[in-house]
């Protein structure tokens, strides 16, 4: 039986045709369309799904499911509630894509859909519960318990890059609030860390020199032992194990895993965390694993196969 994981960014589709077992059969990306508020994009997954179908010579009736992740909330019902990077208002994503396609079709969360693609076939692989967070542009997450990506009432399950948990003043969150954990611990809440520290007290490090400053180079150069760099990173990763601290207060899952364009700092990134994590949280969750994703950009596609079905 054949699925298809569709996973749908700001910038561009991700599309893989998955085999039952978790094979893939071909990985595409398309351009996202987002002008007219975003309403070429079910049409041309659509387009897309038939070409390529075409070309392999499968028939649609192969085609058992297809999971969709999309870059915002996500009811049960298959109802998106916004999803602003598309230009998507409040629509019901899985009735207008099943009558284009005529192809039985589930929606997820896209940062929840790369959480039960690392659950399914990463790092989580042999747990059975899970919460996921993604460091990129944003900070983001996904739960997943005995299989299933916990959504929320509202769409909003897991958002932990909202966590009202940072005191000082460091700018405002594109939510509009002041105190989000997105601010400080995302890529580009790191710059901005970076560049407040940077003219405080950072005469002496390496940073200075760098132009148009970067996450990964604050990592690089706190790994080559610039100490401005070490207390960056140690401030974020500070904030980052005290929200795990929090979601394991609430979730207590059996693993933690990292995701997302940061991640790539690897073990020095995870490491920090650990240690923050075990500082704030309380104690019979001390020792939970905390991990690397390991499917980075993939995630999304598998998760998106699994949610729709395929084993
Ligand atoms: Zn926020």
């Amino acid at each position: 039986m054949y699925y298809y994981g569709i996973d749908i960014g700001g910038t561009t589709i991700k599309c893989g045709l998955i085999k039952s077992g978790g094979q893939i059969i071909t990985k595409d990306e398309i351009t996202t369309r987002k002008e007219d508020n975003g309403k070429y994009i079910l049409e041309d997954i659509t387009k897309y799904i038939r070409k390529n179908n075409k070309n392999l010579g499968i028939k649609d009736e192969e085609i058992e499911a297809i999971g969709l992740g999309v870059p915002g909330s996500v009811l049960d019902n298959g109802v998106v509630n916004k999803c602003i990077n598309l230009g998507w208002g409040v629509f019901n994503v899985v009735e207008e894509f099943e009558n284009l396609l005529h192809i039985k079709t589930r929606v997820g969360n896209d940062a929840n859909m790369a959480a039960l693609g690392e659950y399914w076939l990463g790092s989580a692989k042999e747990f059975s519960s899970m919460v996921f967070i993604t460091v990129g542009t944003g900070v983001g997450g996904g739960i997943i318990i005995d299989g299933k990506p916990v959504n929320g009432f509202n769409g909003a399950a897991c958002e932990i890059g909202h966590l009202p948990i940072v005191t000082e003043d460091m700018g405002e969150c594109n939510c509009g609030k002041k105190d989000c954990l997105e601010i400080v611990a995302s890529a580009t809440g790191i710059v901005r860390v970076a560049k407040k520290m940077l003219a405080e007290k950072g005469n002496n490090s390496t940073l200075k020199r760098i132009e148009n400053l970067t996450a990964k180079d604050v990592f690089d150069e706190a790994k080559k032992g610039d100490l401005l760099s070490i207390m960056i990173v140690d401030y974020v990763t500070d904030y980052l194990g005290r929200g795990l601290a929090i979601a394991a207060g609430m979730i207590d899952p059996e693993v933690f895993v990292i995701g997302g364009g940061v991640s790539k700092a690897g073990d020095y990134f995870i490491d920090k965390i650990r240690e923050s994590y075990k500082k704030y949280v309380f104690h019979p969750s001390k020792y939970t694993n905390i991990m690397q994703a390991k499917l980075l950009n993939d995630a999304g596609m598998y998760g998106c196969a699994y949610l729709a079905g395929c084993r």
